[in-house]
């Protein structure tokens, strides 16, 4: 008999929870830790913010689900992990104290270092969760004219949320845009292909920004921001009157110890999501130290691959099961500019460019098929 304790419940936690629930028998105890009793549908609260979505419908509750997969939930927080004794601290609802485990799957997602801009906390709104979001929202519907940015924050890998904020916005405003009482500018740290992980999307996306009169400026590491200006380390002062920005991303601090991070604190793993230098512990989702932006089909399938070699493992087998770092996202504008992109972040051998408004319906239907299926 095998502990397989799961650190986390995401995309990444969840899934590598399902996978192994499905494929091992009672033999093995599944344990899955995590702060939060509710798993949060991240990719649809850019709709929640503009009230196309409630917050019970991207929402669902971990223990329900993992009760029905005879997986133990232990509500509560990893404080540390001793990799000799092979336990992990935790404190929580649930329980305060060590927990044993043979295999460990660290899961934590990214940690947000609002700390690293300086009045990004006083003066810039976020899309990291369902009340940052709802907030955003009630900002939306009070403001009537003025200067909206949207942006990322160095480090911040999340591109597509910014997008799609632009778009639903310039549709929100479209009166106001054309009048010029409003304006729209979306801000990058580095140029579009950077935020994309290499990949060539500009020809597609600029024209679509164009068509919306949106201002997209690159190049601007955002460095502080005051109440009524975002200041980057190159000198610009952009003024704003509505900001939303994705704040850099850092991994989790509390396994920096176990010597297995990088300068960042993301966890490094190899192709078969194996932790550098740690025995019988892998890592999925965004806290594993991978190139380029980080998406939840990303976690999804790299959850998969640690499931499949942790069941190799359980069988005696050498685990084999390899990741390949793909990007397959879809920017949804609403219409006929949405962008379906497809790309080999690692050696540039997919590359796939799509548009029209196909997209945003399938990535619609994909959402609420993902989310019913995993409830
Ligand atoms: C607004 C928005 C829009 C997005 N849009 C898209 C999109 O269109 N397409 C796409 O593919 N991706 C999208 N993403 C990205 C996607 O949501 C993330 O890549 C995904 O959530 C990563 O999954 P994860 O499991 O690694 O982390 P998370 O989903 O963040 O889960 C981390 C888990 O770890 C838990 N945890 C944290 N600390 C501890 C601790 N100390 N001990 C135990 N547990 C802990 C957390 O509570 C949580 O349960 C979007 C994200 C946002 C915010």
């Amino acid at each position: 008999m095998a502990n397989i304790l799961i650190l986390g419940g995401g995309f990444a936690g969840l899934v590598a929870a399902e996978r192994l629930a499905h494929s091992t028998g009672p033999e093995h105890q599944i344990t899955l830790v995590a702060p939060n009793r509710n798993f949060t549908f991240y990719p649809a609260l850019v709709e929640l913010a503009f009230g196309e979505t409630e917050s019970d419908s991207i929402t669902f509750d971990l223990r329900e689900k993992l009760d029905l997969l005879d997986v133990r939930f232990i509500q509560g927080e990893l404080l540390r992990v001793n990799r000799s004794a092979q336990t992990a601290e935790i404190t929580g609802d649930d329980m305060k104290g060590d927990l044993n485990y043979d295999i460990v799957v660290f899961a934590m997602g990214r940690r947000l270092a609002t700390e690293k801009v300086s009045g990004f906390f006083e003066y810039s709104h976020h899309l990291l969760g369902v009340n940052a979001a709802k907030k955003f929202g009630d900002a939306v519907n009070n403001f009537k004219t003025g200067d909206i940015v949207l942006g990322v924050c160095p480090g911040g890998r999340l591109p597509v949320p910014v997008c799609e904020t632009a778009f639903a916005l310039a549709r929100r405003f479209e009166a106001e845009i054309e009048a010029g009482t409003v304006t729209i500018k979306v801000i990058f740290p580095e140029s579009l292909a950077a935020a994309f992980g290499g990949a060539a999307i500009h020809n597609q996306l600029e024209a679509a920004f164009a068509k919306h009169k949106i201002n997209v400026l690159y190049d601007v590491p955002i460095i502080e921001i005051t109440a009524d200006e975002v200041i980057s380390s190159e000198k610009h002062h952009i003024k704003h009157d509505l900001l939303m920005l994705v704040p850099p991303f850092r991994g989790q601090a509390i396994v920096r110890d176990l010597g297995i991070t990088n300068e960042e604190d993301f966890v490094k793993v190899n192709d078969r999501m194996e932790v550098h230098g740690m025995d019988m512990a892998y890592a999925a989702g965004d806290l594993v130290a991978f190139s380029g932006p980080k998406f939840a089909h990303m976690a999804v399938r790299q959850a998969e691959v640690a499931a499949a070699n942790i069941l190799s493992e359980l069988k005696g087998e050498t685990p084999s099961q390899a990741y390949y770092h793909e990007i397959a996202t879809v920017i949804d504008a609403g219409g006929p500019e949405s962008i379906y992109l497809h790309y080999g972040v690692w050696d540039d051998n997919i590359y796939r460019i799509r548009q029209g408004s196909f997209w945003g319906w399938a990535k619609e239907v994909h959402d609420r098929v993902w989310r019913a299926r995993h409830r």
